[in-house]
C-alpha cells in the first residue's frame, strides 16, 4: 500500500512533511498508530511523543504538545500547539523547564495556576523523551 503523507503543522511554521508506514501519536485517551488505510479519524493530541517511520526506515520522533490529529487512508495531519524534531530540540532548556514546573508544584506557591504548571511539566517530559533524553 501507499505510504502515509505525513504534516505537522504549528501556528508557526511546517514542521515536517514526509512520507511514512506508520505514525504514532499522544491521542488524550492514550497512543494510537495510523498505518495506510486507516479510516477517516479525528482526534484530539496532548502532549507527548510522535513516532513515525519514514519510507528509508528506521524510526523519527517528534515532540508535540497538543493539538488534533485528523487521519485517512492515505494521509495523516497534526495540527500541533508547539512542534519540534528530535534534532531541533534544546535539551537543556526543556530539563529547566521540567525542573521549574517540577517545583512549583512540589513547593505550591501561593496562587500557584496548578493546570499551566502541569502543562508545562508534560511539555517539557514530551521534549526530553523526544530528544532520547528520557
Ligand atoms: P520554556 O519554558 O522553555 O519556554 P515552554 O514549554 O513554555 O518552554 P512553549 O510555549 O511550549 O515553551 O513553546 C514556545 C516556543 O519555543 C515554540 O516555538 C516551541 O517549539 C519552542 N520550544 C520550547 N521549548 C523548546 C526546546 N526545549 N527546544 C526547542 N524548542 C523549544
Amino acid at each position: 500500500m501507499a505510504p502515509l503523507k505525513l504534516e505537522v503543522i504549528t501556528p508557526e511554521r511546517v514542521t515536517l512533511k514526509a512520507e511514512a508506514q506508520s505514525v504514532i501519536a499522544p491521542g488524550v485517551l492514550g497512543y494510537l498508530g495510523v498505518l495506510p488505510g486507516h479510516a477517516p479519524l479525528i482526534t484530539s493530541l496532548k502532549a507527548g511523543v510522535v513516532t513515525y517511520r519514514p519510507e528509508g526506515g528506521g524510526e523519527e520522533r517528534l515532540a508535540v504538545s497538543g493539538g488534533f490529529l485528523e487521519a485517512g487512508p492515505e494521509h495523516v495531519i497534526i495540527l500541533a500547539d508547539t512542534a519540534e524534531k528530535a534534532a531541533e530540540i534544546d535539551v537543556e532548556r526543556a530539563r529547566q523547564a521540567k525542573e521549574r514546573a517540577a517545583r512549583r508544584l512540589r513547593e505550591r506557591p501561593p496562587g500557584l495556576d496548578v493546570a499551566r504548571a502541569e502543562a508545562a511539566l508534560q511539555r517539557a517530559i514530551a521534549r526530553l523523551k523526544a530528544a532520547g533524553e528520557l
